[in-house]
């Protein structure tokens, strides 16, 4: 029985291109329909689109249906669904398929087009790593990615005359790209790169930086954009929006980097003058970074080295907050308070004030505002720990 709906019959009366390339692994979507309709001599991949039966809406989306471009390349819906390009069936609401992976679309630039001209030179095509937001710079390349033409200064768009051609014309090859040599940019960059690209991590350029190597294997693409996203919302308001990008990634670069402790200088720099001491737990004093990486993260567990990284900040650094005993994954609390104290040595809150008195117990130096007292075991000499 033949089918007669309108999507059918306008599949057999497409003729495929001239020229019909295969997509090359781990190209992008958007990059193989740019790459497909300038080897075809189109002017803009919006007129390869509409030919292939789209309307300007679904032409402009992020993701074109796969079940009409596959006749254009005189493919089987199956075959060509096979290549690995993404597929707009797996990108639905806020969500759009990147390599395989559902990309929070606010984490994407699908809209707007980033290139490595050096990658394009050598590969021939653009991967799906330049449909991410944060991809500001090409971890192999050392370079800034372009995002917006050096000549006519408009963003760069994905319906353009070819992969290294503007609208207006300009070729983008010839430009000098700017360098960038912050290594632990590259190396996050790198790990972007490495999850989204589905390749295994460069554990070499992790280490040299000293970032969390084990954390970094088990996070997944997706917390990871959150948490630059989440360091970029902390940053200082900042005009430019491809500066707040880039300042989102050079901060969580650092703060990976010498692992844990320039995560700690983060925190004492701009964490803690925002500090409230009205209440004396380290979660409370540091609410809302505590909410927004540990509450609001969905895959929570792969934020437990940060986590646990936290609580040793409160107790080996802060030292001006109370662990709650929730926090512990074992009987390592430090720093504490009267009640806490009190059942840990085993004598009654009354004891212990005057055990302060005689000065047998040592309380440690609060900040202004700070009512309640404050422990830490390790100062404490003249007692036995129970
Ligand atoms: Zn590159
Ligand atoms: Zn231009």
């Amino acid at each position: 029985m033949t089918c007669s709906c309108e999507h059918h019959v306008l599949e057999q009366s497409i003729q495929p291109l001239v020229i019909t390339p295969s997509p090359y692994k781990g190209e992008s979507l958007p990059g193989f329909i740019l790459r497909a309709a300038e080897d075809n001599g189109y002017e803009s991949p919006l007129k390869l689109l509409h030919y292939a039966g789209m309307d300007d809406n679904e032409a402009r989306s992020a993701r074109p249906s796969l079940d009409k471009l596959a006749p254009l390349f005189g493919k089987s819906i199956e075959d060509f669904k096979a290549t690995g390009l993404d597929s707009g069936s797996e990108s639905r609401g806020r969500y759009v398929q990147i390599m395989g992976h559902s990309i929070p679309s606010m984490f994407t630039s699908c809209k707007h087009a980033s290139l490595c001209v050096e990658c394009v030179k050598e590969n021939g095509f653009i991967d799906g790593y330049h449909e991410i937001k944060y991809a500001l710079a090409c971890p192999k390349h050392k370079i800034k990615t372009l995002n917006s033409c050096p000549v006519c200064h408009k963003t760069l768009s994905w319906h353009r005359l070819g992969l290294t051609k503007c609208k207006c014309g300009a070729g983008l090859a010839q430009f000098n790209p700017e360098k960038i040599d912050i290594p632990e940019v590259l190396a996050l960059l790198g790990v972007l790169y490495s999850k989204l690209m589905n390749q295994s991590l460069n554990h070499q350029q992790i280490d040299q930086v000293g970032f969390p190597s084990e954390a970094m294997e088990h996070i997944s693409v997706q917390t990871l954009l959150s948490v630059i996203y989440r360091f970029g919302l902390f940053n200082s308001k900042l005009a430019d929006s491809a500066d707040v990008d880039m300042a989102a990634v050079e901060t969580t670069a650092k703060v990976f980097s010498n692992w844990p402790h320039n995560f700690y200088d983060y925190l004492e720099e701009n964490q803690a003058p925002g500090a409230n001491f009205k209440v004396s737990g380290l979660r409370g004093q540091f609410n809302s970074f505590y909410e927004s990486f540990f509450k609001n993260i969905a895959r929570d567990q792969e934020l437990q080295f940060m986590r646990d990284a936290f609580i040793s900040f409160g107790q080996e650094r802060w030292k001006l907050a109370a662990i709650h005993p929730s926090f512990m994954t074992n009987e390592t609390a430090r720093v504490l308070g009267i009640n806490a104290l009190s059942k840990k040595i085993n004598k009654h809150p009354r004891t212990i004030k005057k055990l302060i008195n005689e000065g047998l117990i040592k309380v440690l130096p609060s900040c202004e505002g700070q009512t309640r007292n404050l422990f830490d075991l390790a100062d404490q000499e003249q007692i036995e720990l129970v």
